[in-house]
Protein backbone atom coordinates (compact mmCIF):
# COMPACT_ATOMS: atom_id res chain seq x y z
CA UNK A 1 0.00 0.00 0.00
CA UNK A 2 1.33 3.34 -0.95
CA UNK A 3 2.29 5.90 2.05
CA UNK A 4 0.31 8.56 1.28
CA UNK A 5 -2.75 6.52 -0.16
CA UNK A 6 -5.57 8.98 0.75
CA UNK A 7 -3.56 12.27 -0.48
CA UNK A 8 -2.01 9.87 -3.57
CA UNK A 9 -5.62 8.72 -4.45
CA UNK A 10 -7.52 12.52 -4.15
CA UNK A 11 -9.53 10.52 -1.55
CA UNK A 12 -9.04 13.46 1.28
CA UNK A 13 -10.95 15.84 -1.50
CA UNK A 14 -13.74 13.32 -1.98
CA UNK A 15 -13.88 12.92 1.73
CA UNK A 16 -14.49 16.48 2.08
CA UNK A 17 -17.00 17.05 -0.40
CA UNK A 18 -19.20 14.09 0.75
CA UNK A 19 -19.11 14.80 4.44
CA UNK A 20 -20.84 17.96 3.08
CA UNK A 21 -23.58 16.74 1.41
CA UNK A 22 -24.20 14.45 4.27
CA UNK A 23 -24.36 17.14 6.43
CA UNK A 24 -26.99 18.59 4.21
CA UNK A 25 -29.66 15.23 4.79
CA UNK A 26 -29.48 15.59 8.44
CA UNK A 27 -31.73 17.82 10.44
CA UNK A 28 -29.82 20.09 13.01
CA UNK A 29 -32.41 20.02 15.67
CA UNK A 30 -32.07 16.02 16.14
CA UNK A 31 -29.02 15.34 14.48
CA UNK A 32 -30.68 12.47 12.48
CA UNK A 33 -31.60 11.87 8.67
CA UNK A 34 -34.54 14.57 7.85
CA UNK A 35 -38.03 12.73 8.47
CA UNK A 36 -39.23 14.07 5.17
CA UNK A 37 -36.42 11.91 3.00
CA UNK A 38 -36.29 9.07 5.26
CA UNK A 39 -37.55 5.95 5.35
CA UNK A 40 -37.40 3.16 8.25
CA UNK A 41 -37.06 -0.41 6.37
CA UNK A 42 -37.27 -4.49 7.52
CA UNK A 43 -33.94 -6.21 7.52
CA UNK A 44 -32.69 -6.48 3.42
CA UNK A 45 -31.73 -10.39 4.01
CA UNK A 46 -34.46 -11.81 6.36
CA UNK A 47 -37.57 -9.45 6.67
CA UNK A 48 -36.73 -9.16 10.17
CA UNK A 49 -38.85 -5.84 11.00
CA UNK A 50 -38.17 -4.78 14.49
CA UNK A 51 -35.51 -6.75 16.27
CA UNK A 52 -32.37 -4.03 15.52
CA UNK A 53 -29.81 -3.17 17.42
CA UNK A 54 -28.30 0.07 17.00
CA UNK A 55 -24.07 -0.26 16.29
CA UNK A 56 -23.40 3.64 16.12
CA UNK A 57 -24.80 6.64 14.25
CA UNK A 58 -22.47 8.19 11.41
CA UNK A 59 -23.48 11.66 11.01
CA UNK A 60 -27.00 11.49 11.57
CA UNK A 61 -27.52 7.78 9.82
CA UNK A 62 -27.81 4.94 12.85
CA UNK A 63 -25.98 1.68 11.76
CA UNK A 64 -28.52 -1.31 12.74
CA UNK A 65 -27.92 -5.49 13.59
CA UNK A 66 -30.48 -7.77 12.87
CA UNK A 67 -30.91 -9.80 15.32
CA UNK A 68 -32.05 -12.10 13.46
CA UNK A 69 -29.64 -12.92 10.81
CA UNK A 70 -26.66 -10.51 11.66
CA UNK A 71 -27.05 -8.40 8.83
CA UNK A 72 -25.80 -4.64 9.12
CA UNK A 73 -27.48 -2.06 7.79
CA UNK A 74 -28.33 1.52 7.56
CA UNK A 75 -31.94 2.58 9.18
CA UNK A 76 -33.41 4.46 9.11
CA UNK A 77 -32.28 4.78 5.49
CA UNK A 78 -32.77 7.75 2.56
CA UNK A 79 -35.98 6.75 0.43
CA UNK A 80 -35.06 5.31 -2.92
CA UNK A 81 -35.99 7.93 -4.93
CA UNK A 82 -34.45 10.22 -3.28
CA UNK A 83 -31.35 8.19 -3.49
CA UNK A 84 -31.69 8.27 -7.39
CA UNK A 85 -32.10 12.18 -7.39
CA UNK A 86 -28.60 12.77 -5.07
CA UNK A 87 -26.89 10.50 -6.89
CA UNK A 88 -27.63 12.18 -10.26
CA UNK A 89 -26.18 15.42 -8.56
CA UNK A 90 -23.57 14.31 -6.43
CA UNK A 91 -20.41 16.08 -6.60
CA UNK A 92 -18.66 13.97 -4.05
CA UNK A 93 -19.83 11.12 -6.46
CA UNK A 94 -18.21 12.90 -9.54
CA UNK A 95 -14.85 13.37 -7.18
CA UNK A 96 -14.76 9.73 -6.15
CA UNK A 97 -14.28 8.77 -10.37
CA UNK A 98 -10.82 11.04 -9.74
CA UNK A 99 -10.32 9.07 -7.16
CA UNK A 100 -10.57 6.04 -9.41
CA UNK A 101 -8.75 7.36 -12.41
CA UNK A 102 -5.42 8.45 -10.05
CA UNK A 103 -3.14 5.61 -11.34
CA UNK A 104 -1.94 4.74 -7.56
CA UNK A 105 -5.86 3.41 -7.20
CA UNK A 106 -6.06 1.46 -10.84
CA UNK A 107 -2.93 -0.41 -10.11
CA UNK A 108 -4.08 -1.57 -7.03
CA UNK A 109 -7.79 -2.53 -8.63
CA UNK A 110 -5.74 -4.30 -10.96
CA UNK A 111 -3.84 -6.31 -9.09
CA UNK A 112 -7.03 -7.39 -7.15
CA UNK A 113 -9.48 -7.83 -10.33
CA UNK A 114 -6.05 -10.34 -11.67
CA UNK A 115 -6.73 -12.49 -8.65
CA UNK A 116 -10.23 -12.31 -9.05
CA UNK A 117 -9.82 -13.66 -12.78
CA UNK A 118 -7.55 -16.53 -11.68
CA UNK A 119 -10.86 -17.89 -9.75
CA UNK A 120 -13.30 -16.86 -12.13
CA UNK A 121 -11.57 -19.01 -14.80
CA UNK A 122 -11.49 -22.03 -12.55
CA UNK A 123 -14.87 -21.80 -11.91
CA UNK A 124 -16.51 -21.16 -15.86
CA UNK A 125 -14.99 -22.38 -19.21
CA UNK A 126 -16.86 -19.23 -20.61
CA UNK A 127 -14.60 -15.96 -21.44
CA UNK A 128 -17.52 -13.28 -22.20
CA UNK A 129 -19.14 -10.87 -19.21
CA UNK A 130 -21.21 -8.20 -18.87
CA UNK A 131 -19.57 -6.36 -16.09
CA UNK A 132 -22.80 -4.44 -13.91
CA UNK A 133 -22.05 -0.59 -12.65
CA UNK A 134 -18.66 -0.71 -14.48
CA UNK A 135 -17.86 2.69 -13.53
CA UNK A 136 -14.28 3.43 -15.37
CA UNK A 137 -13.83 0.30 -16.44
CA UNK A 138 -10.93 -1.29 -14.28
CA UNK A 139 -11.99 -4.74 -14.66
CA UNK A 140 -13.27 -4.70 -18.02
CA UNK A 141 -9.55 -3.85 -18.60
CA UNK A 142 -7.89 -6.97 -16.83
CA UNK A 143 -10.60 -8.92 -18.65
CA UNK A 144 -9.29 -7.57 -21.71
CA UNK A 145 -5.80 -8.29 -20.71
CA UNK A 146 -6.88 -11.94 -20.46
CA UNK A 147 -8.30 -12.28 -23.46
CA UNK A 148 -12.68 -11.98 -22.32
CA UNK A 149 -15.04 -10.56 -24.58
CA UNK A 150 -16.31 -7.84 -21.70
CA UNK A 151 -19.20 -4.97 -22.18
CA UNK A 152 -20.30 -2.96 -19.22
CA UNK A 153 -22.73 -0.09 -18.35
CA UNK A 154 -23.12 2.29 -15.45
CA UNK A 155 -25.37 5.25 -14.48
CA UNK A 156 -22.69 7.94 -14.51
CA UNK A 157 -22.14 9.71 -17.96
CA UNK A 158 -18.46 10.57 -16.27
CA UNK A 159 -16.94 7.45 -15.70
CA UNK A 160 -18.74 5.89 -19.11
CA UNK A 161 -16.93 8.95 -20.94
CA UNK A 162 -13.40 7.86 -19.87
CA UNK A 163 -14.29 3.76 -20.36
CA UNK A 164 -15.00 4.30 -23.77
CA UNK A 165 -13.06 7.51 -24.65
CA UNK A 166 -10.07 7.36 -23.37
CA UNK A 167 -9.59 3.16 -22.57
CA UNK A 168 -11.70 1.98 -25.59
CA UNK A 169 -13.78 0.38 -23.63
CA UNK A 170 -17.68 -1.37 -24.88
CA UNK A 171 -19.13 0.31 -22.37
CA UNK A 172 -22.72 1.73 -22.39
CA UNK A 173 -24.91 4.37 -20.42
CA UNK A 174 -27.74 2.99 -18.47
CA UNK A 175 -29.17 0.60 -16.17
CA UNK A 176 -29.87 -2.72 -16.70
CA UNK A 177 -33.25 -2.86 -17.62
CA UNK A 178 -32.78 -0.45 -20.46
CA UNK A 179 -30.86 -2.94 -22.33
CA UNK A 180 -33.55 -5.95 -23.14
CA UNK A 181 -30.88 -8.56 -22.49
CA UNK A 182 -32.85 -11.85 -22.94
CA UNK A 183 -33.38 -14.39 -20.48
CA UNK A 184 -30.58 -17.08 -19.84
CA UNK A 185 -28.46 -15.43 -22.40
CA UNK A 186 -25.20 -14.15 -20.77
CA UNK A 187 -22.68 -16.61 -19.26
CA UNK A 188 -21.33 -14.65 -16.51
CA UNK A 189 -22.06 -11.16 -14.99
CA UNK A 190 -20.07 -9.44 -12.55
CA UNK A 191 -20.92 -6.90 -9.81
CA UNK A 192 -18.01 -5.24 -7.78
CA UNK A 193 -18.80 -2.47 -5.56
CA UNK A 194 -22.95 -2.63 -6.34
CA UNK A 195 -25.07 -4.46 -3.62
CA UNK A 196 -24.11 -2.28 -0.46
CA UNK A 197 -25.56 0.47 -2.56
CA UNK A 198 -28.84 -0.64 -3.08
CA UNK A 199 -31.50 -0.25 -1.19
CA UNK A 200 -32.76 -3.98 -2.19
CA UNK A 201 -30.18 -5.86 -3.61
CA UNK A 202 -31.91 -9.32 -3.70
CA UNK A 203 -34.44 -7.63 -6.40
CA UNK A 204 -31.49 -7.23 -8.39
CA UNK A 205 -29.60 -10.47 -7.90
CA UNK A 206 -33.27 -11.89 -8.94
CA UNK A 207 -32.75 -9.95 -12.24
CA UNK A 208 -30.05 -11.18 -12.89
CA UNK A 209 -30.64 -14.62 -12.24
CA UNK A 210 -33.04 -14.61 -14.55
CA UNK A 211 -30.94 -13.24 -17.36
CA UNK A 212 -27.97 -15.88 -16.45
CA UNK A 213 -27.75 -19.00 -19.11
CA UNK A 214 -28.08 -22.43 -16.93
CA UNK A 215 -24.12 -22.63 -16.66
CA UNK A 216 -24.05 -19.05 -15.92
CA UNK A 217 -21.65 -17.52 -13.14
CA UNK A 218 -21.75 -14.32 -11.50
CA UNK A 219 -18.47 -12.81 -9.73
CA UNK A 220 -19.68 -10.58 -6.69
CA UNK A 221 -17.32 -7.83 -4.44
CA UNK A 222 -18.95 -5.97 -0.95
CA UNK A 223 -17.22 -4.40 1.23
CA UNK A 224 -16.22 -6.52 4.28
CA UNK A 225 -18.02 -5.58 7.64
CA UNK A 226 -15.31 -7.62 9.82
CA UNK A 227 -12.50 -6.29 7.75
CA UNK A 228 -9.90 -5.88 10.60
CA UNK A 229 -10.00 -1.59 9.96
CA UNK A 230 -13.74 -1.99 10.07
CA UNK A 231 -14.34 -3.79 13.65
CA UNK A 232 -11.25 -1.44 14.79
CA UNK A 233 -12.60 1.56 13.71
CA UNK A 234 -16.55 1.45 13.68
CA UNK A 235 -18.11 4.88 12.90
CA UNK A 236 -14.11 6.25 11.95
CA UNK A 237 -14.31 3.76 9.16
CA UNK A 238 -14.93 5.14 5.96
CA UNK A 239 -16.40 2.18 4.85
CA UNK A 240 -19.98 3.63 6.95
CA UNK A 241 -20.74 6.63 5.57
CA UNK A 242 -24.35 5.97 5.91
CA UNK A 243 -25.89 7.91 2.49
CA UNK A 244 -23.76 5.59 -0.13
CA UNK A 245 -23.22 2.68 1.60
CA UNK A 246 -26.50 0.87 2.97
CA UNK A 247 -25.67 -2.60 3.42
CA UNK A 248 -22.72 -4.37 5.16
CA UNK A 249 -22.07 -7.86 4.41
CA UNK A 250 -19.53 -10.80 6.25
CA UNK A 251 -19.04 -14.00 4.45
CA UNK A 252 -21.92 -15.68 6.15
CA UNK A 253 -24.16 -13.07 5.50
CA UNK A 254 -23.01 -12.74 1.79
CA UNK A 255 -23.54 -16.38 0.99
CA UNK A 256 -26.87 -16.57 2.85
CA UNK A 257 -28.25 -13.46 0.60
CA UNK A 258 -26.65 -15.08 -2.66
CA UNK A 259 -28.22 -18.25 -1.64
CA UNK A 260 -31.67 -16.84 -0.85
CA UNK A 261 -31.80 -15.63 -4.15
CA UNK A 262 -30.95 -18.31 -5.61
CA UNK A 263 -27.55 -19.00 -6.24
CA UNK A 264 -24.82 -21.78 -5.34
CA UNK A 265 -21.53 -20.54 -3.89
CA UNK A 266 -18.74 -22.20 -5.70
CA UNK A 267 -16.14 -19.53 -4.28
CA UNK A 268 -15.67 -16.77 -1.22
CA UNK A 269 -13.01 -15.38 0.57
CA UNK A 270 -11.79 -11.89 1.56
CA UNK A 271 -9.18 -9.66 -0.10
CA UNK A 272 -6.74 -7.05 0.75
CA UNK A 273 -6.15 -6.68 4.55
CA UNK A 274 -5.49 -2.86 5.40
CA UNK A 275 -2.98 -2.58 8.65
CA UNK A 276 -2.05 1.36 8.05
CA UNK A 277 -5.57 2.47 8.79
CA UNK A 278 -5.48 0.78 12.69
CA UNK A 279 -1.93 1.38 12.48
CA UNK A 280 -2.81 4.80 12.64
CA UNK A 281 -5.65 4.91 15.14
CA UNK A 282 -3.72 2.41 17.69
CA UNK A 283 -1.62 5.53 18.05
CA UNK A 284 -4.27 8.13 18.57
CA UNK A 285 -3.46 9.63 15.33
CA UNK A 286 -6.72 10.20 12.53
CA UNK A 287 -6.45 7.36 10.42
CA UNK A 288 -7.13 8.80 7.55
CA UNK A 289 -5.34 12.05 7.97
CA UNK A 290 -1.57 10.63 6.79
CA UNK A 291 0.41 7.52 5.46
CA UNK A 292 1.58 4.30 7.33
CA UNK A 293 3.59 5.72 10.53
CA UNK A 294 4.77 3.31 13.00
CA UNK A 295 6.76 5.24 15.17
CA UNK A 296 4.96 5.86 18.38
CA UNK A 297 3.72 2.15 18.10
CA UNK A 298 5.31 -0.66 20.37
CA UNK A 299 9.46 -1.30 19.53
CA UNK A 300 8.64 -4.77 19.05
CA UNK A 301 5.55 -4.58 16.77
CA UNK A 302 7.16 -2.01 14.99
CA UNK A 303 10.40 -3.82 13.61
CA UNK A 304 7.49 -6.72 12.63
CA UNK A 305 5.67 -4.42 10.55
CA UNK A 306 8.55 -2.38 9.16
CA UNK A 307 9.98 -6.05 7.87
CA UNK A 308 8.58 -6.55 4.05
CA UNK A 309 8.13 -10.36 4.46
CA UNK A 310 6.81 -10.60 7.85
CA UNK A 311 3.93 -7.54 7.12
CA UNK A 312 3.01 -9.70 4.07
CA UNK A 313 2.65 -12.54 5.91
CA UNK A 314 -0.08 -10.77 8.38
CA UNK A 315 -2.03 -9.93 4.73
CA UNK A 316 -2.29 -13.18 4.04
CA UNK A 317 -3.18 -14.38 7.26
CA UNK A 318 -5.86 -11.34 8.08
CA UNK A 319 -7.47 -12.20 3.95
CA UNK A 320 -7.61 -16.56 6.01
CA UNK A 321 -9.18 -15.31 8.22
CA UNK A 322 -11.39 -13.11 6.80
CA UNK A 323 -10.64 -10.09 8.02
CA UNK A 324 -9.63 -8.47 4.60
CA UNK A 325 -11.15 -5.12 3.01
CA UNK A 326 -13.84 -6.52 0.86
CA UNK A 327 -15.10 -10.05 -0.10
CA UNK A 328 -15.32 -11.71 -3.18
CA UNK A 329 -17.97 -14.55 -4.02
CA UNK A 330 -18.33 -16.54 -7.13
CA UNK A 331 -21.76 -18.36 -7.04
CA UNK A 332 -23.72 -20.06 -10.08
CA UNK A 333 -27.52 -20.52 -10.66
CA UNK A 334 -28.78 -23.02 -8.34
CA UNK A 335 -30.03 -26.12 -10.20
CA UNK A 336 -33.47 -27.23 -10.51
CA UNK A 337 -35.31 -24.84 -7.79
CA UNK A 338 -36.59 -21.03 -8.56
CA UNK A 339 -35.67 -18.07 -6.17
CA UNK A 340 -37.69 -17.43 -3.28
CA UNK A 341 -39.86 -14.39 -3.55
ZN1 LIG B 1 -32.15 -10.11 9.33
Amino acid sequence: MDLNFTVATKRDIYRRQLEKELAELVDPKTNRLKSEISEYVACPLCGEDDEHTELFVVKGYPHVRCKKCGLVFVNPQVKEEKLHELYENSKANDLWLDVLMSSTESKARYELYERYFEELEKNTAHRTLMDVGCSIGDLLVVAKRRSWRAQGFDLSKKAVDFARNTRGLNVHLGKLEDFGFKANSLPVITLTGVLEHLNRPREILYRIRNLLSADGVILVQVPNLQSLHNMVLHEKSTSFDGRNHLIFFNPTTLRKMLSSAGYEVKYIRTYQAVTHLVCRYLQYYDPYQGGADFSFLPAKVRSWLEDGTKHNQLIQWLEEMDMGRCIMAIAAKQKNREAKT
